[in-house]
């Protein structure tokens, strides 16, 4: 723990202010309004946003749709280039919005950093992608005829995202979003919105160095919390939501867009789980459990939350990893050789000291999971909690069947693969997973058709965290969206398919004949 480095509160809004100012956001708007934005780091008050009013969205998405128009007759490498010019403009601004995503969102200075280095990644991505838009030629059934797949711009894609990827998540769709031709309304969680506007802020910068074929409206910001929210996700001009939180959120918007047959990529909730076999490298999983557990305070969706260990190197392994926890640094998140910083807010504390009741309750040891004094009663620290629950008669119990957003690891003993599979699969949610084993056997047999059923399954490294490369997304509760890398961008384009006759008769599909 460390005490010392407590920093007084008008030094944390101080220097948020200044951050934002030096992207260029009028410090004006910092002052006006009823939105508080606060910092987790003590608690304080940040700054005092206006909110969008609902109504006032109405506009906003129209010109977005206005600036789509144009935008979608810029040939894609070009395109590709604002882009570019993005990454270079989050290349030199990497430190600082590295910093405050730290003061907002809580981030230990790595994982600040390391969220800007993802947008940065994902811009590289997508200014390649630029040039791949690809559709298919396919063999048609009629003479002199060909058949194609065209790939074109949707519309406005409108990007809800959640406090705890406060910046990364805008990037992976929104550059992908503009190389596909895409104008992109952004509706940022409540409790970030200041990174929010730095990110804009720098978009605004690579926008003007790219000229006038970059309409105005093609990235905007709206302030404010779920109706702010509800009004992207009910407006007719928005073509696909990309909405990033709670399986709850989801639940909420999923009908509503279904209702105007809208596309939605739905990135929910994770209730995430590691086995670790009795072949494990151990010193291995130990590190790869420590950190998708306890890294980012477990407020990340990929957080490992329930543990499975083999009977066989259970006391051994659980063991290790109880001194692990009681030996990790908790306390403010700019410090060197701090790895957990503080919960979002009161409601998390909230969250995480009903769901270690309702452990208890059930069964289960708690070790750790107090609060920690860093910065006073309105800064909420804790130690992250490890669960044992006893091998049990019955599955698992309730409350580790639900995702509580906070460091708090359940674990449990197994005997046989097929057992732990069948624990790890059996929770509503579809997220991310992962083994440590040297068995082959072991390692295909859960990468396999019947081994994890979630949209991200890990061999030897902990289910927390993903490179943008690949397509990242779950199933079940956690909603089936895909974004990010591999084939992702095809959610943000419309498909086309021409058939082309280059002859001089209309031979009918299928020999139908029609001679009029
Ligand atoms: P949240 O659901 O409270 O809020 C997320 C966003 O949705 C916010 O911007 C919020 O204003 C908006 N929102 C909420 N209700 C809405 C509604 N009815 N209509 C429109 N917008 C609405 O989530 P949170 O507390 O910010 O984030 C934590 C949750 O997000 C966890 O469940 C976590 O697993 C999940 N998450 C998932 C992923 C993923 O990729 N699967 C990534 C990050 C976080």
């Amino acid at each position: 723990l460390d005490q010392s480095t407590t920093t007084s509160p008008a030094s944390v809004a101080a220097e948020a202010v200044a951050l934002l100012t030096g992207f260029g956001v009028d410090p004006a708007l910092l002052r006006r309004g009823d939105l508080v934005a606060r910092s987790p780091l003590t608690g304080e008050e940040t700054a005092r946003l206006a909110v969008v009013d609902p109504a006032s969205a109405a506009p906003v998405i129209e010109r977005a749709h206005e600036a789509h128009l144009a935008w979608r007759t810029v040939p894609a490498p070009r395109r590709g280039e604002l882009v570019r010019l993005l990454g270079e403009e989050l290349r030199a601004a990497k430190d600082d919005l590295g910093r405050l995503v730290t003061l907002e969102a809580g981030k230990v200075t790595s994982e600040g950093l390391g969220e800007v280095q993802e947008m940065i990644d994902i811009c590289d991505f997508a200014v390649g992608l630029s040039r791949q838009l690809y559709g298919l030629t396919i063999a048609t059934e009629r003479p002199q005829h060909r058949m194609m797949e065209s790939w074109h711009p949707l519309g406005v894609v409108g990007i809800i995202s959640a406090f705890n990827f406060p910046v990364a998540v805008w990037a992976w769709n929104a550059a992908l979003a503009l190389v596909c031709g895409n104008s992109v309304v952004w509706k940022p969680s409540e409790k970030t919105p200041l990174t929010a506007l730095g990110v804009q802020a720098l978009f605004e910068r690579a926008r003007q160095r790219f000229g006038a074929d970059a309409p105005e409206a093609l990235s905007s910001v709206l302030i404010g919390d779920a109706a702010v929210g509800a009004a992207l996700v009910e407006h007719r001009l928005v073509a696909l939501v990309s909405a990033t939180g709670s399986t709850a959120m989801g639940r909420a918007v999923a009908p509503k867009l279904a209702a105007r047959f809208a596309r939605q990529i739905l990135e929910l909730g994770g209730n995430n789980a590691a086995i670790v076999s009795d072949t494990a490298d151990l010193d291995l999983a130990l590190r790869g459990v420590a950190f998708a557990a306890m890294g980012t305070a477990g407020q990340r969706c990929t957080t490992l939350r329930r543990l499975f260990v083999q009977e066989e190197v259970y006391d051994v392994f659980v063991d290790r990893l109880k001194s692990a926890y009681g030996s990790v640094r908790v306390g403010d998140p700019r410090v060197p050789g701090v790895l957990v910083g503080p919960l979002i807010d009161h409601a998390a504390h909230d969250g995480m000291v009903a769901a270690l009741a309702e452990a208890k309750q059930a069964g289960g040891t708690i070790h750790g999971g107090d609060r920690v004094d860093v910065a006073g009663e309105d800064a909420f620290y804790m130690r992250p909690a490890l669960v044992e629950f006893p091998p049990g008669a019955g599955g698992q119990p309730a409350i580790m069947q639900r995702e509580t957003f906070a460091p708090i690891l359940y674990v449990m003993r197994y005997r046989s693969l097929e057992q732990a599979i069948a624990l790890q699969n059996d929770v509503a949610a579809g997220l991310s997973s992962s083994i440590f084993t040297r068995d082959l056997h072991e390692a295909e047999r859960f990468v396999s058709v019947e081994g994890s059923d979630c949209g991200i399954a890990n061999v030897n490294i902990g289910p927390s965290g993903a490179e943008i490369g690949g397509a990242f997304g779950g199933e079940k509760d956690t909603g089936g969206g895909r974004e990010s890398g591999s084939d992702s961008w095809r959610a943000y384009m419309r498909r086309a398919t021409n058939t082309i006759n280059y002859g001089k008769t209309l031979p009918l599909a299928q020999g139908v004949v029609f001679d009029v």
